[in-house]
C-alpha cells in the first residue's frame, strides 16, 4: 500500500486501482484515464464479475498490490462517479501504519452473512483454536432480521461468541439481500485491516443461500493478502461441497459448540438444522475423515503458507 502523497488531498498519486464494471466490458475507461491523468500508477480494469474475483484472487503482475478495489455496480452513474468513488475509497481505507505491530498469536477471522451460521460450520473449530491461544474474531455481516427481532438476534450471537472464547464484530448490511459488490468487499476489508488474519475462513460456494454465496465471493477478494482461505460447512451448503481438510473436535469443542448454538434461543424451535442429535451426528461423520472421534471439514480454497506453517490441522 502506498503512502498518500502530501498536498495530494485526492490521495491518488501513486495509487494501485483495480476497477471492474458489472455489465459492460470495456466500460470505465474513462474513468481509468481520468484517474491515470490525476497521478494513479496503475488502474487495472476488468470487465465482469468472474474476472473482478479471478483478479481479487491471483492479482496480475501488472496490479500487484492495489490500494483500492471499486466494483462499479451502476450506482456511481458514470465514469465521474466512478473516479470519485475511487477516491472516497481511498480517503475511507484504513492507516497501515495504525495497525502494524508485531505479534505472535495466529490470528483467524470467520465471516459470516447471519448470527449461528459460524457456530453450526465451525463451532468447534473456534473454541479448540480459541482455547490453543489462537486469537479468533467472527465477523457478522447482518443482524439477521429475516429470521427474527435483530435486537434479540445481536444479543444472542455475542453470548454464542463468548461461549467459543471468540471475539464478534457485527455489520449491519441487509439480511437476505446481501450484496457481492465493492461496499460488502469494503465492509469485510475494514475487520481485516483490524485483524491482519493469518487464516480466514467464510462460507463455501456450494450453497444454496444467495446471502452465503454473496459472502463467499466477496470474501476472498477482501482477504486477498491472507495466506489461508477456507470454507465452513453451512447449513444450506449442497452436496457439492467438497471438504478437503479436517478439524478434529476434541469432546470439550463439541460441547462448546453445542453450547454456542444453544444461546441462538429465538430459532431453536423453527430451525431443523439446530437439533442437537443432528450437530453430534454430523460431527461423528465428519470424524471418520480425521484421527479424532468428531470433528468439522473444511474446503481449502488457497493456501500459500509453506508446509507444516500450521502443524495443529490434521489432529
Ligand atoms: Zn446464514
Amino acid at each position: 500500500m502506498h503512502p498518500p502523497a502530501r498536498g495530494d488531498p485526492s490521495g491518488l498519486s501513486g495509487a494501485h486501482i483495480l476497477l471492474a464494471d458489472r455489465d459492460d466490458e470495456g466500460a470505465g475507461t474513462a474513468a481509468a484515464d481520468a484517474l491515470r491523468a490525476q497521478g494513479a500508477a496503475c488502474v487495472h480494469t476488468v470487465g465482469s464479475p468472474e474476472a473482478f474475483f479471478e483478479v481479487g484472487e491471483q492479482p496480475p503482475p501488472s496490479a500487484p498490490d492495489w490500494d483500492v478495489a471499486v466494483w462499479d455496480t451502476g450506482l456511481t452513474g458514470s465514469d465521474d462517479g466512478l473516479v470519485a468513488a475511487v477516491t472516497r475509497a481511498l480517503r475511507e481505507r484504513p492507516d497501515p501504519a495504525e495497525t502494524v505491530e508485531p505479534r505472535s498469536r495466529i490470528h483467524m477471522l470467520v465471516v459470516d452473512a447471519h448470527p449461528d451460521d459460524v457456530e453450526i460450520g465451525a463451532g468447534g473449530t473456534i473454541h479448540r483454536r480459541a482455547d490453543e491461544g489462537w486469537d479468533v474474531t467472527i465477523l457478522t455481516l447482518s443482524h439477521g432480521a429475516g429470521g427474527g427481532d435483530p435486537d434479540e438476534r445481536r444479543g444472542e450471537a455475542y453470548r454464542a461468541a463468548r461461549a467459543m472464547g471468540a471475539r464478534l464484530v457485527m455489520e449491519d448490511l441487509s439480511d437476505g439481500s446481501i450484496s457481492d459488490d465493492s461496499h460488502t468487499v469494503r465492509t469485510i476489508e475494514r475487520t481485516v485491516a483490524e485483524t491482519r488474519p493469518d487464516v480466514v475462513l467464510v462460507h463455501s460456494d456450494s450453497d444454496t443461500h444467495q446471502d452465503h454465496r454473496a459472502v463467499h465471493r466477496a470474501t476472498p477478494v477482501a482477504c486477498r493478502r491472507v495466506p489461508r482461505v477456507a470454507c465452513y460447512q453451512s447449513p444450506s451448503a449442497t452436496v457439492a461441497y467438497r471438504p478437503n481438510r479436517f478439524v478434529g473436535l476434541r469432546a470439550s469443542d463439541l460441547e462448546a459448540k453445542l453450547s454456542a448454538i444453544n444461546e441462538h434461543h429465538s430459532q431453536a424451535a423453527s430451525r431443523w438444522y439446530l437439533e442437537e442429535d443432528l450437530l453430534r451426528s454430523t460431527a461423528r461423520y465428519w470424524g471418520r475423515f480425521s484421527q479424532a472421534r468428531y470433528a468439522e471439514p473444511l474446503e481449502v480454497i488457497r493456501d500459500a503458507t509453506p508446509i507444516g506453517y500450521f502443524p495443529a490441522d490434521h489432529d
